[in-house]
C-alpha cells in the first residue's frame, strides 16, 4: 500500500486530505510543520509528499531543497500545495525539484488524480511473480515455504519467511522498520518497530553466511542486497 506524507499546518485541509487519500486505499502519515516533515520523511521513507508552502518554522520551499539535497530522500516525489496567486513560488518550487504542484483552494479529485499520476510514473515495471528467488547461496521458494541457504534448509517462522522475502523480492530497496512491519504484520497499531531488529537478528543467526544479504543501513531501515 503506497504511504503519503502530507506536510501542511492547516488541520481542515490535513483531515481532508487524509480521509480521501484513505478512501483511495492509500496509507497516510501526517506532519504539522516543517521540522515534522523532515523527520519522519527520512524515518519512514514515504512514497509521496504532499507539502504545503506556507509553514511555520521551516516553509515548504527549504523543506523541498532539504528533501531533495538528502541522498536518502531526494527520489521521493513531492507535490507542493501553493496559494493563489504565487506564481514565483510554483517556478522556485519546480526548480527545487517538486514533481508538481497545485493551487489552493484545489479540486480533491484533481488532487488525487495527480497523486494516482505520480505514483504511477514511479511504480515499478510489473514483473511476474516468481514463485522461487534464487541468489548466489539463498533460494526462497514461495510455494513450498522453503529457504535454502548454502544448500541447507533453514527453519524459519512465518513471519522471518515473509520479511525475507519482502526484502529479497525488492532487493536494493530500502525500507524503514514502520514500512516493513506494515508490509509484513500489515497492521497501524504501535507495535515497536524494535520487533523488526529482533526478527532482523534472528533471520541472520538462522541464515548464517547468507544472512549478509541483509544490510542494516544505520537510523533508516534495511535492505536486501544480491551481492556482498
Ligand atoms: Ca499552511
Amino acid at each position: 500500500m503506497p504511504a503519503i506524507l502530507i506536510i501542511e499546518d492547516e488541520k481542515d485541509i490535513v483531515e481532508t486530505l487524509e480521509y480521501n487519500l484513505k478512501k483511495e486505499g492509500l496509507k497516510v502519515w501526517k506532519a504539522l510543520d516543517g521540522n515534522d516533515g523532515l523527520r519522519q520523511t527520512e524515518a519512514k521513507l514515504p512514497d509521496l509528499i504532499l507539502l504545503d508552502l506556507m509553514l511555520p518554522g521551516i516553509d515548504g520551499l527549504e523543506v523541498c531543497r532539504r528533501l531533495k539535497r538528502n541522498p536518502k530522500t531526494a527520489a521521493i516525489p513531492v507535490i507542493m500545495l501553493t496559494a493563489k496567486g504565487t506564481e514565483t513560488d510554483k517556478i522556485v518550487g519546480l526548480e527545487l525539484g517538486a514533481d508538481d504542484y497545485i493551487t489552493k483552494p484545489f479540486s480533491i479529485k484533481e488532487l488525487i488524480a495527480r497523486v494516482k499520476t505520480i505514483l504511477r510514473r514511479y511504480e515499478k515495471p510489473a514483473a511476474a511473480p516468481k514463485t522461487v528467488l534464487k541468489f548466489k547461496d539463498l533460494e526462497i521458494d514461495t510455494d513450498r515455504h522453503i529457504v535454502l541457504a548454502g544448500g541447507k534448509e533453514i527453519d524459519l517462522t512465518a513471519k522471518e519467511f515473509q520479511l525475507l522475502h519482502y526484502l529479497a523480492e525488492n532487493k536494493g530497496r530500502v525500507f524503514s522498520r514502520e514500512r516493513l512491519l506494515d508490509a509484513v504484520w500489515g497492521i497501524e497499531v504501535a507495535i515497536e518497530t524494535r520487533t523488526v531488529d529482533v526478527h532482523m537478528r534472528r533471520l541472520r543467526e538462522k541464515l548464517g553466511k547468507a544472512g549478509a544479504h541483509l544490510q542494516t543501513l544505520r537510523g533508516v531501515g534495511y535492505k536486501f542486497v544480491d551481492q556482498f
